[in-house]
């Protein structure tokens, strides 16, 4: 670890905020993480720009458009241990069942198909969607990977507090999908 405390963060990418309400939901044992490590960048705090180095970060969601795809490049550029955190990181989960139907089909079916007024799909503002929605090691090399959607507190309690504590997470109390 960098320091006396260690630092931690939390990124969310393309999925439904369901794994940092679990995180959430950790409830009181939030304060037994924070009084070991520091919460240095997250949704959850308010600081804009990812710090120099982080020890561990936890990713939410899929690789889904550009901004997803810079986004996670600087966070493993600038963390020691990436955890993939939850289904749409570990698999691509929902937002891969895009992937069949290719980028221009789903842009239709959003803006043009399914709407009263029709609009032409945005070409500026909103992000470029990538032609796959990918799962975070697909892009950047991920250390540790918690399935689930989203992974219980319990789950995330126990991953976070051993890697903070310098242990290998205890992968047996972890199922392989589902909460
Ligand atoms: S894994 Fe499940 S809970 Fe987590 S972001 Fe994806 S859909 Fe939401």
């Amino acid at each position: 670890m960098s320091s006396d405390r260690p630092t931690l963060a939390t990124v969310w990418l393309d999925g439904c905020s369901g794994c940092h309400m679990s995180f959430l939901d950790m409830d009181e044992r939030l304060l037994d993480l924070f009084a070991k490590a520091d919460l240095v960048y997250s949704p959850l705090v308010d600081r804009k720009d990812f710090p120099e180095m982080v020890d561990i970060t936890l990713v939410e969601g899929s690789v889904s458009n550009e901004e997803d795809l810079a986004k996670i490049k600087k966070v493993r550029a600038h963390t020691r241990i990436l955890v993939s955190l939850g289904d749409c990181s570990v698999t691509s989960n929902i937002p891969g069942m895009r992937n069949p139907y290719g980028v221009q089909s789903v842009l239709e079916r959003a803006y043009v198909d399914t709407v009263s007024i029709p609009n032409p799909p945005p070409s500026s503002v909103i992000p470029k969607l990538l032609d796959r929605v990918r799962p975070v090691h697909e892009v950047v090399a991920v250390d540790v990977f918690l399935p689930g959607c989203p992974p219980s507190a319990d789950q995330i309690f126990q991953m976070v507090d051993d890697l903070i504590g310098g242990r290998a997470p205890h992968w047996e109390r972890s199922p392989r999908f589902g909460a």
